[in-house]
């Protein structure tokens, strides 16, 4: 074995500050953007030229945030209700023995002024992953159709999603800065990012997105979100 270098080509900046309630995978949460800066000396139009006749993209990543947990050799997905437990490869899990990530996100824009950022949408990255390597999604090779996915079929229907009438007028005067605020939390909560074995209906989550902490209550299948306020203060938006 001889050894290859490598380094992050690029960081991620994404509405998602925190892991809770990332989605599980990509495209789940079309709404949900981020941007990937190149890192130079990969920060020039050279690198991406062609890339723009792409919809879509691969994006290989490192599991920065959990990386220094290590890994074990089975793990219990949430799939499974966090009590079953398989082998670590044969799961997305972010423990592995290589903290790699790989997703797939549909690429919105690619701006080379001043250095190299592509626009992405419906990624599940976590703001501040250092991505190792970019490459064009090619549908004839990489979408297999009938392929079958074990426990991970994509399965379990969405949560339904409401707004108490508390939250409107933040959720209103945020609209201006965010036009697909709405329909991001709507997506992030329709996933049911609650951990498997959780179902107590006065118990409180939130969230981190962009710089707003928002909080909701599960109840009889639904998610309602009790309140939206700036995360540097707490004072309602
Ligand atoms: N699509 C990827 C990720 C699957 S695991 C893959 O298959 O490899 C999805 C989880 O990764 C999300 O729920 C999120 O919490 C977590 N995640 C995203 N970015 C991360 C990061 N930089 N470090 C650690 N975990 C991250």
């Amino acid at each position: 074995m001889s050894n290859w270098p490598m380094q992050p080509i690029g960081m991620i900046e994404s509405c998602f500050k925190e892991k809770f309630a990332i989605p599980r995978q990509p495209g789940l949460c079309p709404s949900a953007e981020a941007t990937l800066h190149l890192l130079p000396p990969f920060d020039q139009a050279d690198t991406v030229r062609g890339l723009e006749a792409f919809s879509h993209v691969w994006l290989l990543f490192a599991f920065h945030e959990t990386a220094a947990q290590g890994w074990r050799p089975t793990v219990r997905p949430p799939k499974l209700g966090g009590n079953q437990r398989v082998g670590v490869f044969a799961t997305r899990s972010t423990f592995r023995p290589n903290p790699i990530g790989m997703s797939v996100a549909r690429l919105a824009g690619i701006e080379t002024d001043q250095g190299v950022r592509l626009r992405l949408a419906g990624a599940d990255l976590l703001d501040g992953t250092p991505v190792l390597d970019i490459k064009p999604y090619l549908a004839y090779a990489d979408a297999i159709a009938h392929a079958s996915n074990g426990y991970a079929d994509a399965g379990n229907a969405p949560l339904a999603v409401s707004f108490a009438a508390e939250v409107e007028p933040a959720l209103a005067r945020l609209t201006q800065r965010l036009p697909h605020l709405r329909q991001l939390i709507s997506e992030v909560l329709a996933q049911d990012p609650r951990p498997g074995y959780a179902d107590d209906p006065d118990r409180e989550y939130g969230m981190a997105l962009y710089d707003l902490n928002i909080r909701w209550r599960c109840q009889a299948g639904m998610a309602v979100v009790c309140s939206i306020r700036h995360t540097n203060d707490n004072l309602p938006q």
